[in-house]
């Protein structure tokens, strides 16, 4: 298992990429396993995947909850790679702090202060997401509710907002990566996943987010993505993952970055 110093080595390297991939939702052992045991041998370097689902229907899958997190620390016992995973609420932080290595805040708890403010006393790296009706100066004053409470690892996640745009999902707003870099030292991860919406605008989505200047990013990928539980239309296949890991590997090139 990865030690806490080489962890903050790779999510404070600017040099290197930090490529953030896996599942939606957990579903399986054999689902989040195979997955991140193909990511490991890409080179990806955080497995993601959800066991507490913010679904926007109640009647949708909700995520396998503490079974999820058990598999998913599987996946990590199988690879070797660091684990992030979404808490949805306070009740359940111990819990989700007990399993994972990174703890991921989405984008509807984006300005859940009471949330921030809990995760800013965790000793663990954060991953914030930003809300999709959030501005960038709301979106730096949320995470400074984390970082005043003393846990000053902190990502800020760029994931799409809600535009008059209906074409995509959410609008993938680039222009947030240079405008972030320029008012606050914390790395920004692009997902491409949940703008996008459908898997074939994913790649151009990436490579634009590394292009503008982006730390990492985080990509949803399914063994079977047609199969998936949740945000079946938008998960890539291993193979266009790996496309897009190599495009974006030449991408980064030109900046003077690698993956
Ligand atoms: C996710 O990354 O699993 C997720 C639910 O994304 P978001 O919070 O950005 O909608
Ligand atoms: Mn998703």
């Amino acid at each position: 298992m990865i030690s806490q110093i080489e962890l903050d080595r790779l999510l404070t390297d600017r040099k290197n990429l930090l490529m953030i991939a896996g599942p939606c939702a957990i579903e399986s052992e054999s689902q989040i396993v195979s997955t991140a045991q193909y990511l490991k041998g890409l080179g990806s370097h955080v497995i993601r995947g959800g066991a507490f689902k913010p679904r926007t229907s109640h009647k949708t899958f909700q995520g396998l909850g503490e079974e999820g997190l058990k598999l998913l620390a599987k996946a990590r016992d199988a690879t070797g790679l660091p684990i992030v995973s979404e808490v949805m609420d306070t009740d359940h932080l111990n819990l989700v702090e007990s399993y994972v290595d990174i703890i991921q805040v989405g984008s509807r708890n984006s300005q859940n202060f009471s949330l921030l403010r809990e995760v800013g006393k965790i000793d663990k790296p954060i991953l914030l997401k930003r809300g999709f009706g959030v501005t960038v100066a709301e979106f730096l004053s949320a995470s400074e509710y984390i970082t005043s409470g003393g846990n000053e690892r902190v990502m800020l996640v760029e994931r799409g907002i809600r535009t008059f745009e209906n074409s995509t999902r959410f609008t993938l707003d680039v222009s947030a990566v240079p405008v972030i870099h320029e008012k606050s030292t914390l790395p920004v991860i692009i997902d491409p996943s949940h703008p996008a919406g459908s898997a074939r605008y994913v790649e151009p989505l990436a490579l634009a987010g590394v292009a503008a200047g982006a730390d990492g990013l985080m990509v949803e990928v399914h063994p079977a993505p047609d199969k998936a539980l949740s945000d079946a239309t938008q998960q890539l296949t291993f193979e266009a993952y790996s496309s897009l890991y190599e495009k974006v590997g030449k991408v980064a090139s030109v900046l003077g970055r690698q993956l």
